[in-house]
């Protein structure tokens, strides 16, 4: 049935980016925002308003029932999670449905599968992906640990089952490590997660970050939008992506593509998705699936001509795929730069008030960011205040107009991550197209601003 109201469940600059896919749909909004963010850019302008809490998160974003609460009141039929907050919780997708609202998202069984990293393995595996080799299952026991790795051989990673955002995981090189770091692992994973169960994987030493981009129409029928390369990474998050991969050849693109649909296909998923590989020796290896939208949607967008966002929502509502995969045609390149309110040499923190903001334009040229002049950033949440989106015939195009735009880019008033982007896009390894995950923070090391 058609969306005519939907309640984002979300702030910042992808509130905003799903407030604008449903009035180019016909679609009223509502948006739900912490005390903290009622000078927000997407509040402004949505149709409807409700103050669901506090400045934290958790009494806010991700207070499920005052969320609950707020669609009900407005009478919304339909919620967006965005990413982050609720977007990977299952019990809120299913609290969702059973008031009779649109879940604009996977089934919530899938969401629980993939959010298990273990029981996700086994199901991409069961799909035909292929994995990092590793422990069948969580690490029962040290012995067990100890003859694992022997067998596939130092070093190895100990990953936290219920893990996210790169934390909870230890590089062991060697078997008199394995004992103390398995127990800090499984103590920090229960800390962070609730829940210390943990697993071991083969640690690849120089791999890259290739993500495909998904969707299922829920009853079996799925495409692929190629992939992003997502390896300039510090700390295990992303700072710079691009489509298609500098890395891959066509060939290679259409049989991982071939490969990641059908598993979509195989398991009737439903809405947009992410497969994560790492990438070594012409080899993938899959390390986890995102059951939401990514941050960094925008450059598939960019290369595919596909809106993402109105794709979720089609789907939701029953109208299943755009297209089939003989109409997807991917062509150019496209790069997002993360622009955050930090440091660009230490990564601190700097949110503050927007003195004065200018952002670039002109053809092939996007910012996604609520930022306006005289806007202060709350220092509760992510530290993401935008992103550049920048498309070229070719990457060397893509990158002279990313450099033209990070130069026309002004925000006064806090430091911002704008000015490493404008040194590391003239970087002639990363012009070349020549990094690996590690990349960045070596990088860092040896050129310090
Ligand atoms: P999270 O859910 O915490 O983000 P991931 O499994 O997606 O965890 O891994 C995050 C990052 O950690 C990857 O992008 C990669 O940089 C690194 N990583 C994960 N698994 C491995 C591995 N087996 N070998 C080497 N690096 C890895």
């Amino acid at each position: 049935m058609a969306i005519q109201k939907l309640l984002i469940a979300n702030r910042g600059e992808i509130a905003l980016r799903i407030h604008r896919a449903c009035h180019e749909m016909g679609i009223r909004t509502v948006a739900v925002h912490s005390t903290a963010d009622a000078d927000a850019m997407h509040v402004r302008l949505a149709d409807e308003t409700v103050c669901i809490g506090p400045p934290a998160a958790t009494d806010s974003y991700l207070n499920i029932p005052n969320i609950i609460s707020a669609a009900e009141v407005v009478h919304a039929d339909a919620i967006h999670p965005g990413y982050g907050f609720l977007s990977e919780n299952a019990q809120f997708a299913e609290i969702v449905e059973l008031h009779g609202i649109t879940w604009v998202g996977p089934k919530p069984e899938h969401i629980r599968i993939m959010g298990d990293k273990i029981e996700a393995k086994r199901t991409a595996a069961k799909l035909g992906l292929p994995l990092v080799p590793g422990s069948d299952g969580a690490l029962e026991s040290v012995a067990d640990a100890h003859a694992l790795a022997n067998e596939i051989g130092y070093p190895v990673l100990i990953k936290a089952a219920s893990g996210g955002g790169g934390r909870g995981m230890k590089v062991v090189e060697s078997d008199e490590q394995l004992e103390s770091l398995m127990s800090q692992a499984a103590s920090e994973a229960a800390a962070a997660f609730g829940d210390d169960t943990v697993y071991m994987e083969k640690y690849l030493a120089d791999p890259r970050h290739i993500e495909f981009q998904v969707f299922g129409d829920g009853e079996g029928n799925a495409i692929h939008l190629g992939e992003r390369d997502c390896s300039l990474q510090r700390r295990h998050q992303k700072v710079l992506e691009e489509a298609p991969s500098p890395a891959i050849t066509e060939e290679e693109r259409e049989r991982m593509g071939e490969v990641v649909r059908k598993a979509m296909a195989g398991m009737s998923y439903r809405g947009a998705g992410t497969i994560e590989f790492l990438y070594e020796n012409k080899e993938f290896y899959f390390i986890e699936m995102n059951t939401r939208l990514q941050v960094e949607h925008p450059v598939t967008e960019m290369i595919s001509g596909t809106d993402l966002v109105r794709e979720q929502i089609r789907i939701a509502q029953g109208d299943g795929l755009s297209c089939g995969q003989d109409q997807i045609r991917l062509h150019g390149h496209a790069i997002e730069c993360r622009i955050n309110a930090e440091d660009p040499q230490t990564f601190v923190p700097s949110p503050g008030v927007v003195k004065n903001y200018v952002a670039p334009g002109g053809m092939h040229v996007r910012v996604d960011s609520g930022l306006y002049t005289g806007y202060r950033v709350p220092p509760y949440y992510d530290s993401m205040i935008g992103k550049l989106i920048v498309y070229g015939k070719t990457r060397e195009r893509c990158i002279m107009r990313l450099k033209r735009a990070l130069e026309e880019y002004v925000i006064e008033g806090m430091k911002t991550t704008i000015p490493l982007h404008q040194r590391l896009v003239r970087d002639p390894e990363f012009l070349a197209g020549d990094y690996t995950i590690k990349w960045l923070e070596d990088w860092l090391e040896k050129n310090p601003a």
